[in-house]
């Protein structure tokens, strides 16, 4: 493996393609093979796994995940890197690259190209996407058996949060509900080309089998979740009975709230992932 994890291996790559960072996609290529070796370690691929990688940049990651994997599928939206990368994965029969945005990419179609089986995402993640990205990942009901990722700290700390902080939000109930959040490494800026402005952290998310709560429907208890963050500073109620798709009037988000025992003043911030499934199970009752 020619291991492209380095500063001069990485600048050697850019030069010779003349390819010009684009700040718009949050391309900051990681130059440390300490930091790589420990992302691959601790998403625990072997052999019988699909891995999907997201932002394979100029393929530095991606080599790592060919040697270990039976397969990758490495989704770059930049049109620019797809002759790097041809170059740099020329040697992987195992690795697909497909060059789109992640976000408009079919989950549930690419595990169904893995016979159904539960796929592993690795990514060094690019920054101004991160929440959107994980969220679409849990919401698209494809089978997932954990994501490694880099993510900006700040993420990492949102991720492992509950009420009452400010950093409690749609993001720390989803990985509360999907999946399990460890810190794996906290990685310094001089490690990646060019250095980012905040710091990362690597997290591995390892998926439950089964949520922790019961909600009667997933989508509509993500609606309620989104809907309560969407206004922070307005009191659920208003949050609620204001959001065009769930279909709840004010009355019935006031009776919910008062057979929880909740006030009608309440704050979404200050609700578990419990009140919040309980809270949705009572107005998908109500609806009905
Ligand atoms: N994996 C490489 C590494 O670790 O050196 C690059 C990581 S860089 C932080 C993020 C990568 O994601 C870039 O290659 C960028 O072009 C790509 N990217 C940005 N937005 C994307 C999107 N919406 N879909 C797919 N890839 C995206």
């Amino acid at each position: 493996m020619a291991d492209l994890g380095n500063f001069t291996k990485t600048s050697e790559i850019l030069g010779k393609y003349q390819f010009r960072m684009q700040k718009k996609y949050g391309q900051n290529f990681l130059i440390d093979a300490n930091i790589l070796a420990k992302i691959v370690e601790a998403a625990q691929i072997t052999k019988g796994d699909c891995v999907l990688e997201i932002g394979p940049g100029i393929g530095t990651m991606t080599q790592y995940l060919a040697e270990e994997a039976e397969r990758v599928i490495a989704v770059e939206i930049d049109r620019g890197l797809i002759p790097i990368l041809e170059d740099t994965l020329s040697v992987y029969d195992n690795v697909t690259v497909i060059c789109e945005d992640i976000l408009k990419v079919d989950l549930s179609a690419l595990a169904e190209e893995n016979g159904g089986r539960p796929l592993k995402v690795v990514a060094n993640l690019p920054y101004y996407i991160t929440t959107p990205i994980i969220m679409a990942l849990f919401e698209s009901r494809m089978p997932l058996a954990s994501i490694t990722v880099m993510v900006q700290s700040e993420v990492a700390d949102r991720m492992q949060t509950g009420p009452g902080s400010k950093e409690y939000g749609a993001l720390s109930l989803a990985v509360q509900y999907y999946a399990k959040p460890e810190i794996v490494a906290r990685v310094p800026a001089s490690c990646f080309l060019p250095r980012p402005n905040v710091d990362s952290t690597v997290v591995r998310l390892t998926r439950y089998e089964k949520p922790p709560v019961e909600a009667a429907d997933e989508a509509f208890l993500f609606a309620v979740i989104r809907a309560s963050f969407n206004q922070r500073r307005k009191t659920l109620v208003n949050g609620l009975a204001n959001a065009g798709g769930l279909g709840v009037t004010r009355g019935q988000v006031e009776k919910a709230l008062e057979e929880m025992g909740l006030s009608p003043m309440v704050r979404g911030e200050t609700l578990t992932l419990e009140r919040f499934t309980e809270l949705s199970n009572r107005l998908l009752r109500q609806r009905e």
